[in-house]
Order: structure tokens, then C-alpha cells, then sequence
């Protein structure tokens, strides 16, 4: 099961790999175009990162009969799979009474 987020930093760090490249190759007067580039592309992932561990902190699942909602994203299910954590957006949940 792949999350969201993780497919979301694969993306940043894909597109990292080839800006460095590119800054490789055109070292020059296109410099600071690519150093630009490259420091938005890093701040996104600490962006997601900050995010991802964020949700590493369970938030009490909301329960209604038959069925829970993650409380971050909304996401419904049968009470039947408690899960630890939600496969939507990845958020850690606290079953605790
Ligand atoms: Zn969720």
C-alpha cells in the first residue's frame, strides 16, 4: 500500500535528481536559475516530510455504530478493520476509549 505522501516525495525527489542534473551540465549563466529551482524543490519535501511525521501521532479515530472516520482526512470504514493507521492519508489512530 502506497500513501499519498509517499508517492508525493518520490515525485519532489525525482524531479531533485534531474534538476541537479541539469545544473550539472549548465553550470554557468543558468546558475542561479537552477540553484531557484532546486531550493523550491527542497522545501517541498520538507514540507511533505514535516507532514508524514506529523501523522505519526495517533488522533482518536471518530466512531459512529458500525463504521470510523479518520479524522484528518474523512476517509469511512467498516469498524469491522480497526486499522492503525489510515490508507488514505496516512494518519496514525488512537483506538483508546
Ligand atoms: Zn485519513
Amino acid at each position: 500500500m502506497e500513501l499519498k505522501s509517499n508517492k508525493e516525495l518520490n515525485r519532489h525527489f525525482e524531479k531533485l535528481k534531474r534538476l541537479r542534473k541539469l545544473r550539472e551540465k549548465e553550470p554557468d549563466n543558468t546558475y542561479h536559475y537552477w540553484e531557484k529551482e532546486i531550493a523550491g524543490c527542497e522545501h517541498n519535501i520538507v514540507e511533505v516530510v514535516e507532514e508524514m511525521l506529523k501523522k505519526q501521532t495517533p488522533i482518536k479515530v471518530i466512531v459512529n455504530e458500525a463504521y470510523y472516520s479518520c479524522p484528518v482526512c474523512g476517509t469511512i470504514r467498516s469498524i469491522k478493520q480497526k486499522h492503525n493507521f489510515c490508507h488514505d492519508c496516512g494518519q496514525a489512530l488512537d483506538w483508546e476509549e
